[in-house]
């Protein structure tokens, strides 16, 4: 999940200098897929019997618990630490990295951005998982997208096939939203 962020910050600090699968690495076995690393879930005892934690380069989406976010939202769900805050003076420490000094006004700020983002992140991230699953409203959505794609084609829209494309849906975060039904 990519939202242009300020890249000064602590958490974008600690998102930059720690690699993600190199951290959840040290409690679970990764395996490599073709856009993801999987794993068992680190965090809470998953019920399938498939690797349901999914590290998508510097985040991660759990199908299993739901839990998602960067290192920092792994680390505080991982020791359970009060707040982001307290988990990344923690990671700073682990790994020696010297976080930006903000005063308790901007610090205020900060925290409430983050919050917002990732409450965005996580319903985009979730909506584009249903996007490519199994369900019928999933294999719906995907038809309409593909008829929508053809009848923006000629007019600088999007084409046809670009969402279908390795990589490109999730990069735009295509998504599709859950009816009450699916769950
Ligand atoms: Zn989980």
């Amino acid at each position: 999940m990519r939202i242009p962020l300020r890249t000064n910050g602590t958490y974008e600090t600690l998102k930059s200098k720690i690699d993600l699968a190199e951290l959840v690495g040290q409690f679970a076995e990764l395996e490599d897929c073709s856009n993801t690393k999987d794993c068992f879930c680190p965090i809470n005892e998953q019920s399938s019997k498939n690797p349901a934690f999914k590290i998508y380069g510097d985040s991660f989406y759990c199908f299993s618990c739901e839990a998602r976010g960067d290192v920092t939202s792994f680390w505080k769900l991982m020791h359970d630490f009060p707040t982001n805050w307290d988990a990344a003076q923690d990671l700073a420490r682990k790994y020696s990295i010297e976080l930006p000094q903000m005063d308790p006004e901007a610090r205020k700020r900060y925290e409430e951005r983050r919050q917002r983002e990732e409450g965005w992140a996580g319903a985009a991230q979730a909506n584009h998982e249903r996007l490519l699953g199994g369900s019928a409203s999933a294999r719906k959505a995907r038809e309409y997208l593909t008829q929508t794609g053809d009848s923006l084609r000629g007019t600088g829209g999007v084409s046809s096939s670009a969402w279908t494309q390795p990589g490109s849906a999730s990069r735009f975060l295509i998504g599709a939203a859950a009816k009450s039904t699916d769950r």
